[in-house]
């Protein structure tokens, strides 16, 4: 073992280092050895991701932001409506904490599991004496990388799942407040960076419905007349997609041969 070392304290790099540095200098001596590395890996692995409690609470501060980003966007009759859907809102933003952490918690599991079986793997493939051959840094980086890549796939994670909470919010508002129908937005419409969906960018522009909205109720909008929302996906359901709705609430903004005779009639006078 490296002198000098204080392994309950040395970063996980180190420790990776450390042990990749025994292998190939003393070779594979037993089982022993390499139980002992895994364990330490496994104790640095712990000490760099982030603890569950506060994966939650990290999440906890994001979704509110995101939150009070949406609310904001509201126009200030449809933040007067609010309170009476308070509940149905704070529930969603609870679901979506309650599933962005399960799939971080589980992922950064999944993610110590595999730099763990890489050093084994390369452990069994270290010939006894040693080997002056190996490149320490390559193995070292190879058997690091899942678990320094899970801080970054948890941000992936938080940040689509904002997403697909704005897009929820924004949903449960806009229906709340009479929403008739909504035209498809993809990202990719103006950022070419964004890597979008063939068939989402196909879509963008197009209108759906709102199934029994107030306007077809009242027999102003034909039913059936076009698509229904609730007929394909959400915009932002799929992961990583950063569609929206723009919502239309006036039966003005619809086709007019989506319109009824009544409907027609009303938008006449
Ligand atoms: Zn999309």
């Amino acid at each position: 073992m490296a002198p000098g070392i204080d392994y309950s304290r040395a970063s996980f790099a180190q420790i990776i280092r450390a042990a990749v540095d025994d292998l190939t200098s003393r070779g594979y001596q037993s089982e022993a050895q390499v139980d002992y590395w895994a364990m330490l890996i496994r104790e640095a692995a712990r000490r760099t991701t982030t603890p569950n409690h506060e994966i939650e609470n990290a999440l906890r501060k994001h979704f509110g932001r995101e939150y009070e980003k949406v609310i904001n966007r509201l126009n200030r009759v449809e933040r007067f409506g609010l309170a009476s859907i308070d509940p149905m809102l704070h529930a969603e933003i609870e679901r979506r904490i309650r599933t962005a952490a399960d799939l971080i918690k589980v992922n950064k599991t999944e993610r110590v599991e595999q730099t763990l079986s890489r050093f084994r793997g390369w452990c069994s493939s270290v010939p006894p004496g040693g080997s002056r051959a190996t490149d320490k840094r390559e193995v070292a980086s190879h058997i690091a990388k899942p678990t320094q890549r899970q801080k970054f796939e948890a941000r992936r994670v938080a940040i689509d799942q904002g997403h697909k909470l704005a897009a929820n919010i924004e949903e449960v508002v806009a229906i709340h407040g009479g929403a008739i129908a909504g035209v498809w937005h993809d990202r990719g419409e103006h950022d070419s960076n964004y890597d979008a969906r063939k068939a989402h960018l196909a879509r963008s522009g197009k209108v759906f419905l709102v199934r029994d909205s107030w306007a077809i109720k009242q027999g102003l909008v034909r039913r059936g007349a076009a698509t229904y929302m609730d007929e394909i996906e959400r915009p932002a359901e799929l992961t990583f997609c950063s569609c929206k709705y723009k919502y239309l609430s006036s039966i003005r903004d619809l086709p007019e041969d989506w319109l009824t005779e009544k409907g027609r009639e009303a938008i006449s006078h």
